[in-house]
């Protein structure tokens, strides 16, 4: 099996080696040549398989050239229940993702169990263990540079700390990330982990990873890499809770489900448009946006016009832009036509939009027909979504869920059976808890002391050259 470039204008490659990479040298985003099949067979087949032995099964459609048993020592080492053990009242700990029955047709699939309490977690885990397998394999090392504005960055950190080949730079604007997340990045102390808090905002860390990256022979120098939200494996791994969450909520193998997706750059919601890809009976796909709403403009409009700033939200992990993702979904809706994909993006550089609607009427067409609906909300809608999923079902949800929730319960049809994903522990973002309900959410066992631990972080000014002899040190 062969990756390509949305764009077209990349060497195919296999997926061992787009493992170590972010975007395709021509600036797109990496996707399969052609979408391996699951028969409904198989998935009854899988049903019966622990949650690291189906992710092993999915891998191997997606990675031929990797031996089954290799693959599945690692999904093993990534899903241990004593790595994903924030479990709570309530749940079924047998499953390292379980789908909590809400009421009649409404499942909420708890994915935030794992070291930083949120989805990121899943993938990250796996794309750590991977790494380091295939750095092992190819006798290399890797420096992972990263900006953040808190629950990537940690995710990442948490997934590759103590990995031998593997360091990792972690930039974070200074100031601005709530307590528990400084306390999160900063308490990790192994010796491969560097935390920067930059004198600056979440952009001035973004631009002074892409300065370094634009500087080729310090790259090739460092082996600089990324591990965000385009790396083709942190889709591919969430594509697996996908199909996990369907084995356990339908009862005839064959009947469809719809989910729905608290999204920003709409990875994990790809994730799940590539199980119905693959032939996972998949009705529709919910993107909930918050107030940065360019992916529900463009799913009700046809108009894909990014804002020009993000606006600040109490669901921050979903203050973007750009949906970085949405490409692959247009590449699959233009017929896999890399130069009809790069046209559109050297459109969004030069006008700033692309109006699929209006210029590519059968790209509008097809991506109308993938079953991707939307929904947007505010912050009122987030208090008043806590407050019932409180009342209702006796359960505490953070706000990002809440934004699903919001889309599921609008949007959903009598008859569907619906599923939203949970993105991150309630504990994580107290104060609109708080806001919403007047008590504290709760904090699973291990975090109350986390506040208190030592941390260790360098400050430094808002700099390339300073940042490079930094680098230069510590790798
Ligand atoms: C990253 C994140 C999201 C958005 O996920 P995408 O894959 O970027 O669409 C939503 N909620 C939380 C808590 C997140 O950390």
């Amino acid at each position: 099996m062969r990756y390509v470039s949305t764009r077209g204008g990349a060497k195919p490659a296999s997926f061992s080696e787009i493992l170590l990479e972010g975007l395709a040298p021509d600036g797109g985003l990496y996707v399969p040549e052609v979408w391996p099949q699951v028969s409904l067979g198989e998935l009854a087949a899988w049903k019966k398989l622990p949650y690291a032995e189906l992710a092993a099964r999915l891998l191997g459609k997606f990675a031929p050239e990797i031996p089954q048993e290799t693959l599945l020592s690692l999904t093993r080492e990534a899903y241990r229940p004593d790595v994903f053990c924030h479990v709570r009242e309530g749940e079924d700990a047998s499953k390292i993702f379980p789908a909590r029955q809400l009421e009649d047709r409404l499942y909420l699939l708890q994915l935030s169990n794992g070291p930083t309490l949120a989805f990121k977690d899943a993938a990250m885990q796996l794309l750590g263990h991977l790494l380091n397998w295939a750095l092992e394999e190819q006798g290399k090392t890797l420096t992972i540079l990263g900006a953040t504005s808190g629950d990537t960055g940690s995710a990442a950190i948490h997934a590759l700390r103590g990995k031998e080949r593997v360091k990792v730079v972690m930039l974070s604007p200074a100031g601005r990330m709530s307590d528990f997340q400084r306390a999160q990045m900063y308490s990790v102390m192994d010796d491969n982990i560097l935390n920067i808090a930059v004198k600056g905002m979440f952009d001035d860390c973004q631009d002074l990873v892409k300065k370094l990256n634009a500087d080729a022979a310090f790259k090739a120098k460092h082996r600089l890499g990324a591990v965000n939200s385009i790396n083709w494996v942190r889709v591919i791994a969430q594509t697996a809770y996908y199909i996990s969450a369907y084995l356990q909520t339908v009862k005839n193998i064959g009947d469809p489900v719809s989910f729905c997706v608290p999204s920003g750059n709409f990875g994990n919601a790809f994730a799940g448009l590539v199980a119905k890809f693959i032939g996972v009976p998949i009705g529709r796909v919910i993107v909930a946006t918050n107030e940065n709403d360019v992916l529900h403009r463009v799913l009700q409009t046809g108009r894909y016009a990014p804002a020009e700033a993000a606006q600040v939200t109490s669901s921050p992990s979903m203050d973007i832009t750009k949906a970085s993702n949405f490409e692959r979904a247009v590449w699959e809706s233009a017929a896999h036509d890399g130069k009809l994909v790069a046209e559109m993006w050297a459109r969004l550089a030069s006008e700033g939009q692309i109006d699929f609607a209006k210029d590519y009427p059968e790209v509008w067409a097809r991506l109308s027909s993938l079953g991707l609906c939307s929904s947007t909300s505010a912050h009122a809608d987030r208090l008043a979504q806590i407050k019932l999923a409180h009342e209702r079902w006796g359960i505490f949800i953070d706000p990002h869920t809440a934004d699903g929730v919001k889309g599921a319960l609008d949007l959903r049809a009598p008859s569907e059976t619906m599923i939203i994903l949970e993105t991150a522990q309630a504990a994580k973002f107290a104060p609109t808890i708080r806001e919403a309900l007047g008590i504290e959410p709760p904090m699973p066992d291990g975090f109350e002391s986390l506040i208190a631990l030592p941390q260790k972080v360098e400050m430094l000014e808002n700099d390339a050259d300073i940042l490079k002899a930094k680098i230069e040190a510590f790798a």
